[in-house]
């Protein structure tokens, strides 16, 4: 079978290694429009239980990824002047540009095809071009190809209320912390872990009516930092925070999430083929 992979995240990569390790014969090609190295972001978390079906879906790409990866056990809140630890979660982090290298040598050394530097356009065109029997859709959570077939795909898209941003800082973290810190307006909270020798994700959100009272949607990255290092300097111990996303200006450093449910069950007869689920 010809196996189309349009999009080389997370998703593709591991969709692609596993198809051709189960049968080498298929010809899988992973399509994705950034270079190998190129993504911004920081870690990724994942439980030790989700590390275990990565264990068995794929022994080597696991054990790759459990040496990059920082674990830890405890998940540590900040509310109200109070801290409470609690133990036993489990969980690994990784950056999220390791985990796509890593993914990345183990498609190459099973024989995946991968495509770097092509935007996808039409999918229809590169499917005839590539005569595949399966198109995978893996853009994203802003997939372009889901949207070309909503009416088909009917997802219902929720976007969520508050603006978070993900930095990283050099500050070292011995738990999985949520701290929260009130200000003249509401609420902020801190979601932060290590995952690699010396960084941690610092992901800090808030409610768009608080973020737009701090002036945060008409400042410039420099500006929107300094205002999060002051708010949890006490969590950082004089550590600056970070942004890898040097590409995005002002407010587009904020994201509101959209949260996708697909509803329906595709048929493949009306693209030629046989029943698979959509989402
Ligand atoms: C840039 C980025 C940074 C992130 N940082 C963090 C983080 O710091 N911490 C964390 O916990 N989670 C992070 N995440 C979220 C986490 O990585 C996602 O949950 C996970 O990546 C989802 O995997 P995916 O393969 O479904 O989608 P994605 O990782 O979004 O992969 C989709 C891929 O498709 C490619 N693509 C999209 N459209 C096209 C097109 N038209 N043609 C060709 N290629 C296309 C994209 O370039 C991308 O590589 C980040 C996600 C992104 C995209």
């Amino acid at each position: 079978m010809n196996i189309l992979c349009i999009g080389g995240g997370p998703a593709g990569l591991y969709f692609a290694l596993l198809m051709k390790q189960q049968n080498p014969a298929h010809q899988v090609t992973v399509v994705e429009r950034n270079r190998p190295f190129d993504t911004f972001g920081w870690g990724v978390v994942l439980s030790d239980q989700t590390l275990g079906n990565l264990r068995a879906a794929d022994a080597p790409t696991a054990a790759l990824i459990g040496d990059a990866f920082n674990h830890w056990d405890d998940i540590e809140v900040f509310f109200k002047g109070r801290s409470v630890r609690s133990t036993g979660h489990g969980f690994c982090g990784i950056g999220r540009k390791r985990l796509l290298n890593i993914l990345q040598e183990r498609c190459m050394a099973v024989g995946v095809d991968l495509v770097f530097e092509t935007d996808v356009a039409d999918d229809q065109t590169l499917a005839a071009q590539y005569n595949a029997d399966l198109v995978i859709a893996c853009d994203g959570l802003n997939s372009r190809i889901r949207t070309r077939y909503a009416s088909t795909y009917q997802p219902d898209i929720d976007l969520r209320e508050c603006r978070f941003v993900w930095l990283g800082t050099h500050k070292k973290l011995d738990a999985f912390t949520f701290a929260f810190e009130q200000t003249e307006h509401g609420w902020f909270q801190a979601h932060a872990y290590q995952f690699d020798a010396d960084t941690s994700t610092f992901i800090i959100e808030t409610p768009e009516a608080v973020w737009k009272a701090h002036g945060l949607d008409a400042m410039e990255q420099p500006e929107a930092i300094a205002f999060c290092e002051k708010l949890f300097a006490k969590y950082l111990d004089g550590n600056a925070l970070i942004s890898n996303a040097t590409h995005l200006r002002g407010s587009a450093n904020w994201i509101r999430f959209p949260r996708v449910i697909c509803n329906t069950w595709v048929h493949r007869e009306s693209i030629g083929g046989k029943p698979v689920p959509s989402c």
